[in-house]
């Protein structure tokens, strides 16, 4: 069963006397254990889309089904509560607070659950990403490619079933974009998530089971 799924999602803006289109009648799943990136040229759609698997935007028409609960008239409680317990997200700046250690940036989207340990998980996701030794270094502290697997860690902290990615690899010189593409190919499996990425980077092809091409609103292959 797909994680995610969208059926016939259009998406027009408003912008003044224009109506612009943003996506064109959209049909897109992923499932666990997969890698899906979406591709295209710039105003292809591809941020509109990764919005609407996101919950930060909600389609003109069309539906949304995320584990199989229709999301498309959830309120924006509803949606809060569901990006936060559901998803996780990953930035091509990484998105780090400054101030912050490894394993507090790390915790930081679990706060609001006084049930669960949360720091021993943030331990031990950044051991898994390979940063045991790292954990009370602040982001300035640490390489590019060491601030995204905080950011990786940190987007696994409240155990999502998607893990979304903007760019994951665009601040990332090839060969450390190479070693973050295959820590996400074993937390892919490892965590039994689905992983949507956007993405320019051509190298990211090789690591994905599946790639969607936007073209103007509409998906060509
Ligand atoms: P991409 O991420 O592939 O560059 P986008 O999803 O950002 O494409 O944009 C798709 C189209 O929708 C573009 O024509 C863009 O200008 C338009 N668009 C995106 N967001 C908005 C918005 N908030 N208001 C008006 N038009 C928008
Ligand atoms: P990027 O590709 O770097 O993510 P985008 O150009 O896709 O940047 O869009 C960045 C933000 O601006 C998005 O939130 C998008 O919705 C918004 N946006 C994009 N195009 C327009 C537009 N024509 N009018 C208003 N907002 C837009």
């Amino acid at each position: 069963m797909s994680v995610i799924e969208l059926t016939d999602v259009v998406k027009r803006y408003q912008s003044g006397e224009e109506t612009v289109v943003a996506l064109k009648g959209i049909d897109f799943h992923a499932d666990r254990g997969e890698m899906v990136l979406v591709t295209g040229p710039s105003g292809s759609g591809k941020s509109t889309m990764l919005n609407m698997i996101g919950l930060l935007d909600t389609p003109t028409e069309g539906t949304v089904r995320l584990d199989d609960r229709e999301v498309t008239d959830f309120d924006e409680d509803e949606l809060t509560e569901e990006r936060r317990s559901s998803l996780g997200f990953v930035f091509q700046d990484f998105h780090l607070l400054p101030m912050l250690t490894a394993v507090e940036n790390v915790e930081l989207p679990s706060m609001w659950d006084r049930s669960v340990q949360r720091t021993d998980r943030a331990i031990t996701l950044l051991r898994t990403v390979g940063l045991g030794d790292r954990l009370d270094h602040t982001p300035a502290q640490l390489s590019g490619g060491q601030q995204q697997r905080v950011a990786i860690a940190r987007a696994l902290i409240n155990e999502p079933d998607i893990l979304l990615a903007d760019e994951p690899t665009g601040n990332l010189d090839q060969e450390t974009g190479r070693t973050i593409l295959e820590e996400m190919t074993r937390l892919k499996e490892e965590e039994n998530i689905a992983i949507v990425a956007v993405t320019h980077d051509e190298q990211m092809e090789a690591y994905a089971d599946r790639i969607v091409r936007l073209v103007d609103g509409v998906i060509q292959s």
